[in-house]
């Protein structure tokens, strides 16, 4: 099965220069895929630092009639374009494309390597159902009627909450947004993604911090860095053409690149600094270095002054993080961190990074929290080369993260809110009592009805419970009993003996995804079970988000292969089924059964006003593919040209409707811009005083504004106020009118609306509610517009603030993970008490008071490798790429491999305190600290030391089957958001 390497590639020493290599010559397409797929994290080319790689020569695999179309790799947040060569409808040959501005004509080998996954002879062909336990063929009609059939009766016994739709990181924008939609329309909350286990701590955080939960710069941006802070991350490996952007500033600018991790990753390879702490421990971390920080006056006091709120409370809370303190908490010592206090200090604007490192545990939230404190100490926000340079983990977990594919919001964060719901049903034109009608109503504690509508729904992280939890102990009406795993690999999730468990428990099992994954065969059950061949992004079209928040717009390469169909078509199928598709596409043409996938683009550019993907209409995001090599690949701005101006992907907020030509904002927050050219303040989110304090801006504000202070969110209230009303068009009156209910008919865009646009004035109980009309739902996007024009920002100008009054933890606290090993610690830093949200108890305290650290001594941490990304399945199924990592292993540091009597190479298994065990390789290395151990999460298909490559359908296995570090992995959720601790 498995073929020969060259040579044990986990184990060999690390090369230190690729660039070395590659530099002195140009490469043909074969050195660089070898080059690719062995180099330092993958890094395969270097033209962003300095090197001298050439375009490959070699000629094309074949002549003649030869098309080139652009795509955009499918492995990673970096977006890196991929050049497809097609002839006669037939993918033969692809190249990285070497105009983009993120990849520069660089691939890490799963880049280099995704013509086969498309192509792959592994993946679903058709339809298939389970009998008897046996896998059967089945056409696409009788799968959608049994499936959905099935579901229907479930709806009428136990309601629609009852089926949980799982989407995906991998779904287009328009599929994304579709998803979303969908679940909307059958009636449930019980819709989440990937987004939930990676970064939903991030978005929390960063969103309560200062407004948005994304990345503030850019990858490119980086270049301008005089220091990196990277923290929990290791993009080497995760992300690995972004390294070329952090080397770029390391050599050009001299900055200082500082890692912090528990372990020696290949990023922190390059460091100039390395800073082993203990898992767990970032908050005191980061408030170990700030005590340095305000201990020596390093602090940016007037940004503090002018810009952020609260940062009184993080003094008080640092002042308890002595030196000592902080190295009997993170195990670093106060001389390596003053150092990088005074690094920090002395090299800005500085960036921060981090990833999954941070994110994954009980206070993640907190983490990310203390992050973005650290840059607002030091004023690194809102300039080039500063900000949280946070990578996003899969190709569009951004975009499917903005696009709402949650359990918490609507698509473009809304909430779940009656008024966010009342704004959707107005873009989608729909009767919102009818869509009331499609949820169900639960009594509540409180003997009162609550609309299922807007309450959140179960997490990912938690299906599990929503299957096996007592039904009186959950808050929906009944389990979940049917499981939707559209595009979601379980083997990412923790706690997988229990899932085995809810698997076999469930009525009804649906797999939709472009491979079998974990899911076809972790359970042991016999019938009720679907998989349902997807495409991959290759065979369809659409937009997808790159970590950076730029656009980016995927030709299709070839036609849908076998029996494989694009998820938007599959949403049609299952729409129609359930007699809602004349309603859902009302304003979407629809041809045959496809949904045209530019009608979904304009619909979402309808109503995501809020976080501004309304600019980016299908024909901008084209032309600015087109037009790739006129961007400016540091600031991304294009530099003449059809883009003249704009920011490449105008990455969002790209302001007002399309015709608006706002640029994007490439580096949130900067106000040395106007908002017109992308300009920004931090968002005026969580009102305007705080105990008698004032929560805006203090003569901060963006270049250009008017309105020379801070100042709240733009309502028509504030227009009238202001006097600026008369600047909006007839057309833009009529709809804030009709969106305030004023007038029943919706105004078409280029009626002449003549005397009817004379505005007011209104009845008594009409004004309030014109008035409270605002930028996020003003259908017009008048609102926005006049603000702009007049130098402000819609949402306002207001302070960065410290404290998250209404999060658990207000001011970013240090706690014990739930199964610490250090017993000495949990007196003085305890976890929380158990909670119910997110319609499921939870457990905190119940678990910590107990000390499993005699028998579970050894921290169990998780990551990426180059070569496989998320539950791997599509990657290990890649023969390119399975032959580079053909085992999964477990990395144990020497001492302790010593002490318990492990040998490099041997087979062991690894058991956590849960029960869960797992049968790997040791490799016995001291990249992770004694007491430490770590795992890649790529792996599945084994299962407690039992290979199940029988369970597959035949000739749809993995080429490399192990077992997954998640088998072993323990429960434990962030406070505020669930996500999983596996860190
Ligand atoms: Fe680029 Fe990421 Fe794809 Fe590698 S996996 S080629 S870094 S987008």
């Amino acid at each position: 099965m498995l073929r020969k390497k060259t040579n044990g590639v986990a184990r060999r020493p690390q090369r230190t220069s690729i660039l070395s290599e590659v530099t002195n010559a140009s490469v043909d397409r074969r050195a660089f895929l070898r080059g690719s797929g062995l180099a330092i994290g993958g890094l395969a080319a270097v033209a962003a630092t300095g090197g001298t790689v050439t375009q490959a020569t070699a000629a094309t695999a074949a002549s003649g009639d030869v098309k080139r179309v652009k795509s955009v790799c499918t492995h990673c947040s970096v977006g890196c374009t991929v050049e497809a060569e097609v002839q006669g409808g037939v993918w033969i040959g692809q190249e990285p494309g070497w105009d983009s501005p993120f990849n520069l004509g660089a691939h890490c080998a799963k880049g280099a390597s995704v013509r086969e996954h498309a192509h792959g002879e592994r993946r679903l062909k058709y339809p298939m159902k389970k009998v008897g336990g046996e896998w059967q063929r089945i056409s696409w009609e009788q799968a959608i009627d049994e499936i959905g059939d099935q579901m229907l009766s479930i709806r009428d016994s136990s309601g629609p909450d009852s089926v949980y739709w799982l989407g995906s990181a991998k779904h287009s924008n328009e599929q994304a947004y579709l998803f979303r939609k969908f679940a909307a329309y059958w009636g449930t909350n019980n819709v989440d993604h990937q987004a939930r286990i990676c970064h939903s701590t991030t978005v929390a955080g960063v969103a309560n911090t200062w407004g948005y939960g994304a990345m503030t710069n850019s990858y490119n941006d980086i270049h301008k860095s005089r220091a990196i802070f990277i923290i929990g991350g290791n993009p080497a490996e995760a992300h690995p053409v972004s390294l070329q952007h952090v080397l770029k500033a390391k050599e050009q600018n001299n900055a200082p690149l500082i890692v912090c991790d528990p372990r020696f990753t290949r990023t922190a390879a390059h460091a100039d600094e390395y800073v082993r702490f203990r898992p767990g421990s970032d908050v005191a971390l980061v408030w170990g270095l700030l005590w340095h920080i305000f201990e020596n006056g390093w602090e940016d006091r007037e940004f503090i002054r002018s810009r952020v709120w609260g940062m009184d409370e993080i003094r008080t809370e640092v002042a308890n993080w002595t030196p000592d303190e902080v190295e009997r908490v993170t195990g670093v010592p106060g001389s390596q961190l003053e150092r990088v206090a005074r690094t920090l200090a002395n090299n800005r604007p500085g960036t921060v990074i981090w990833c999954m490192g941070g994110t994954q545990h009980t206070n993640g939230n907190n983490n990310t929290r203390a992050y973005c404190i650290l840059q607002l100490a030091l004023g690194n926000m809102g300039t080039a080369g500063g900000g949280t340079n946070i990578f996003r983990g899969h190709d569009n977990v951004q975009g499917a993260t903005d696009l709402g594919v949650l359990a918490d919001t609507l698509p473009g964060y809304y909430g779940l809110t009656a008024g966010s719901w009342a704004h959707w049903a107005r873009v989608w034109e729909e009767d919102l009592d009818w869509l009331k009608g499609r949820f169900a109503t639960m009594q509540g504690k409180d003997g009162k009805d609550k609309a299922m509508m807007n309450l959140t729904g179960i997490p990912v992280s938690r299906w599990i419970d929503g299957v096996l939890e007592a039904k009186e102990n959950l808050e929906q009406p009944d389990n979940t009993r049917a499981m939707v795993f559209w595009g979601h690999a379980p083997n990412s999730q923790t706690r997988m003996k229990e899932m085995k468990t809810a698997m076999e428990k469930l009525d009804l099992l649906v797999v939709v995804d472009p491979y079998p994954t974990v899911s076809a065969i972790l359970h042991d059950r016999t019938d009720n079970t679907y998989l349902l061949p997807a495409s991959t992004q290759f065979e369809t079209y659409g937009s997808v988000t790159a970590s950076n928040r730029s656009i980016q717009w995927r030709e299709k390469v070839v036609d849908p292969l076998f029996e494989s169909l694009p998820d938007h078509i599959i949403m049609h199928k299952f729409a129609t089924k359930f007699g809602f598709a004349d309603r859902m596409f009302r304003n979407i043409e629809v041809n045959g059964e496809e949904p045209l996938v530019e009608d979904l683009t304009r619909e979402f550019n309808r109503g995501m006003w809020t976080v501004g993907y309304t600019g980016q209409s299908p024909e901008r995001l084209k032309m600015h593919m087109e037009n790739q090599h006129t961007f400016d690949r540091t600031t991304l701005r294009a530099n003449g040209g059809p883009a003249d101006g704009d920011y490449y992907g105008m990455p969002w907020p790209c302001w007002g409707t399309p015709e608006m030509n706002h640029p994007g904002s490439a580096n949130l927050y900067d106000t040395s811009l106007p908002v017109a050219k992308g300009g920004l303040p931090f968002r005026a989110r969580y009102g305007v005083e705080r105990n008698g304090e004032n929560l805006l801006a203090e003569g901060s504000y963006t270049v250009g504004s008017e309105i020379e202070d801070g100042y709240p969110e733009f309502t028509m209230q504030m227009l009238i106020d202001l006097g600026w009303d008369s600047d909006l068009t007839p057309y833009e009156r009529r709809m804030i009118e009709y969106v305030a209910g004023y007038i029943d008919q919706r105004p078409e865009t280029n009626t002449d609306l003549g005397e009817q646009s004379q505005s007011g004035p209104y009845p008594s109980d009409f004004a309030d509610k014109i008035g409270g009309v605002n930028w996020k739902t003003d259908l017009s996007g008048g609102i926005q517009r006049v603000a702009i024009a007049h130098g402000c920002a819609p949402y306002g100008n207001a302070k960065a603030r410290c404290v998250v009054w209404t999060f658990p933890d207000p001011v970013p606290v240090h706690r014990e993970p739930l199964y610490t090993n250090r017993r000495d610690l949990v007196e003085d830093y305890p976890t929380y008490e158990d909670k119910t949200f997110w319609r499921v108890p939870t457990m905190y305290a119940s678990i910590q008071k107990n000390d499993f650290s005699k028998d579970y001594p050894i921290i169990l941490t998780s990551g990426r490798l180059v070569e496989y990304e998320g539950g791997g399945d599509e990657t290990r199924s890649n023969p390119w790429l399975a032959e580079l990592q053909q085992n999964m292993f477990v990395e144990i540091n020497p001492r302790d491999a010593n002490n318990i009597g492990v040998r490099d190479g041997a087979d062991v298994w690894v058991e956590g305190p849960e029960g869960g065990k797992v049968k790997v390789m040791a490799m016995v290395t001291p990249r992770v600290g004694e007491g430490v151990a770590f795992m890649p999460f790529h792996f599945g298909g084994h299962f407690e030391g039992e290979d199940l490559r029988s369970k597959y359908p035949d000739g749809a296995d993995p080429i490399v089957l192990g077992e997954s570090t998640n088998t072993a992995q323990t429960y434990g959720y962030d406070s505020v958001t669930q996500m999983q601790e596996t860190k």
